[in-house]
């Protein structure tokens, strides 16, 4: 069932008494969107998926006109998913040119200006903007987003906390093809030499997992290991940090179980992420 108006969604989800799972996503769906969905479905009763490119989170030189756009190949996927509903709101819809609220809520400013935030300042304040109106909107019980996205799921769960909003946030791992590299939309934008070079960044965070567990490693090595590695294979390293996700903070120095390696990187124009548990079998 598409749904495209506020309106609409809100009739259509108000008869319902059991839990809502959520899945915000910008549609180009690909296997790591459809096993969020399918994870959605195994925790709650009903199951909303959103389709909405958020102008908010781009900055003017992004690819917001470019970002691929395959709405009916998305809403086979869901159909065939079995989700209960696919919200495909216009612009206008999600920022009406006279909101009836103006509350807007900003993340938290050192958590949402490092590592992704750095290079792309406005990045996470658009991204809470659209999923505060998303959640107001669709009342889920359960909200799923993906651990690719770690620092974005970490922003998430705090502004849940700030607004005492009654959600459930749940992360899934990341899914990877059959070479490793991280499923994107943006992947689609990859040449097949640079799909090729690009493989070196799960390789490069694997080989960081294991290399810091044998060797002790501290935030620093980390980072030198894994800058040279991608550098050697002509990637151009944006930020390597190790990330703290209980706490939202950069380690700097000695690594602690359940701290994640986050890198993005520029295969040429193309910008990936990426992140790796670290210690993941100690504690
Ligand atoms: P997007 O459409 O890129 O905004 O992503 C929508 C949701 O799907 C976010 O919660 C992402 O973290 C999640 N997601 C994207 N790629 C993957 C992946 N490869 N594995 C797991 N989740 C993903």
């Amino acid at each position: 069932m598409q749904i495209t108006t506020v309106d609409g969604l809100q009739a259509y989800r108000s008869p319902w008494t059991g839990s809502v799972g959520f899945v915000p996503t910008m549609g180009a769906l690909h296997e790591g969107h459809s096993a969020l969905i399918q994870h959605a479905k195994h925790h709650c009763d009903q199951v909303i998926v959103s389709i909405f490119v958020n102008p908010k989170q781009f900055a003017p030189h992004e690819d917001f006109n470019q970002y691929p756009r395959p709405i009916q190949k998305d809403l086979d996927v869901c159909h065939e998913l079995g989700v209960s509903a696919i919200f495909t709101p216009t612009v206008d819809e999600i920022y009406p040119p006279k909101p009836r609220s103006s509350d807007i809520y900003t993340p938290n400013h050192e958590l949402a200006t490092i590592m992704c935030g750095k290079s792309r300042p406005h990045f996470f304040y658009g991204v809470c903007q659209v999923v505060q109106r998303l959640f107001h909107i669709v009342q889920p019980t359960h909200a799923f987003f993906g651990d690719k996205d770690l620092q974005q799921q970490v922003i998430i769960r705090r502004m849940v906390q700030d607004l005492n909003l009654p959600i459930l946030i749940v992360g899934a791992p990341t899914i990877r093809d059959a070479n490793g590299l991280a499923l994107s939309s943006r992947n689609q934008y990859l040449s097949s030499e640079q799909y090729d070079r690009a493989l070196v960044l799960f390789k490069t965070l694997h080989d960081t997992a294991n290399l810091t567990k044998e060797n002790n490693w501290t935030s620093y090595q980390i980072r030198q290991f894994v800058a040279s590695q991608l550098e050697a294979r002509g990637l151009k390293g944006d930020y390597v940090e190790i990330f703290r996700p209980s706490d939202g903070t950069i380690v700097n120095g000695h690594v602690q179980p359940h701290d994640h390696c986050c890198v993005a990187a520029y295969c040429d124009t193309i910008r990936l992420i990426d992140n790796v548990q670290l210690l993941s079998h100690i504690g």
